[in-house]
């Protein structure tokens, strides 16, 4: 893998050296660098000769499935903002909302009481992956307008699933980040679409996925120039049934050893149920998570999605109030 900021010309003729050598390079812009992805691996013959000819102006190996996503490649850990909301700085990232966005008077008072209590970001799926067919599918566009409108209203950026590549372009008109969800996790076809939009992601952990899998899948998002992905851990399908999900906590720390993307917590998905948010909330921002996405509901028995697993307004209140304490012992703030 070779970076260089570059003209066009250099990367050519970056491009020709290796080709000559039966290796194929892609350019991928990275800030205000260029890269160039090789695949396969050059030699190291090879690299010292690409070195020599003074082209490139660095070469990093990287050992990792996942390059442009590992530390070796970029050792400082990525800040990826958000309007105000800044994932992997100091101030932990809370970003709540309903599981649903079921109509503008819920989402406006979930939304205002989100941004009095100091949350960054305002989530509501509009187009929602049901296990069944007949159950709720979101309100789609209509949904999107009222989540814009909620953005007006609070000023909070608004987060919200797109299932599908066709809807890249509308979902990232109306939000701010564009979430692709635990079953769309390997969907290759929309890794790339959401990577090209040019919008930050938000990449949930599919319930099958290993790590190094996740991050593969991060990489491809990266790999369209993209760099402000973020990782969501929302746990994982094993044979436990008393949680909805199992969620792998030690995910948390292990990429934050591997990798320079954020690394948030969703103990909603995760537990499946209200009375473990608060626990596992706490749980993750001590694992050294640099945020969390708590689902919220102005009245959790009515909702029409995930009714079991959203917190009420005061009890959302009290966890950021519980959550100080946390952050504070890791070195976070909450406001
Ligand atoms: C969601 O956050 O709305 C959602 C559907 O979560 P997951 O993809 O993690 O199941
Ligand atoms: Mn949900």
């Amino acid at each position: 893998m070779v970076s260089k900021p570059a003209s066009g010309d250099r990367v050519a003729d970056a491009t020709a050296f290796l080709r000559e050598r039966g290796v194929l390079a892609r350019c991928v812009s990275w800030g205000n660098q260029t890269l160039l992805v090789t695949q396969p691996d050059p030699s190291s013959s090879q690299i010292a000769e690409l070195k020599e000819t003074g082209i490139v102006e660095r070469v990093a190996v990287s050992h990792s499935r996942a390059p442009l996503a590992s530390r070796e490649f970029q050792n400082a850990s990525s800040v990826v903002e958000v309007g105000e909301a800044r994932f992997g700085a100091e101030k932990l990232v809370i970003v709540t909302g309903p599981c649903s966005v079921e109509g503008l008077e819920q989402l406006l008072e979930v939304a205002r009481h989100a941004k009095k209590l100091g949350a960054s970001m305002l989530r509501g799926g509009v187009f929602k992956p049901r296990t069944s067919p007949y159950d709720f599918q979101g309100l789609g566009e209509l949904g999107l307008r009222y989540l814009a409108e909620a953005r007006e209203d609070t000023g909070l950026p608004v987060v919200t699933e797109v299932l599908e590549p066709e809807k890249v372009d509308l979902v990232a008109k109306y939000s701010d980040m564009l979430q692709v969800g635990a079953r769309n996790a390997q969907n290759f076809a929309l890794l790339r679409s959401v990577g090209r939009s040019g919008k930050p992601v938000l990449l949930k952990r599919g319930m099958m996925m290993t790590i190094e899998e996740w991050l593969q899948a991060a990489e491809y998002v990266l790999l369209e120039g993209n760099r402000n992905v973020v990782l969501c851990e929302r746990g994982i399908r094993t044979y436990e049934k008393a949680t909805r999900n199992t969620l792998d906590l030690a995910s948390v720390p292990v990429l934050k050893r591997v990798t320079h993307l954020p690394v948030v917590v969703d103990p909603s998905h995760a537990t499946g149920y209200r009375e473990l948010i608060a626990p596992m909330s706490k749980a993750a921002i001590a694992a050294g998570a640099d945020g969390l996405m708590i689902e919220t509901h102005p009245t959790p028995e009515t909702a029409l999605s995930d009714a079991q697993q959203q917190l009420n307004l005061g009890e959302f209140e009290d966890l950021m109030k519980e959550l100080e304490a946390v952050a504070k012992a890791v070195g976070r703030t909450m406001r």
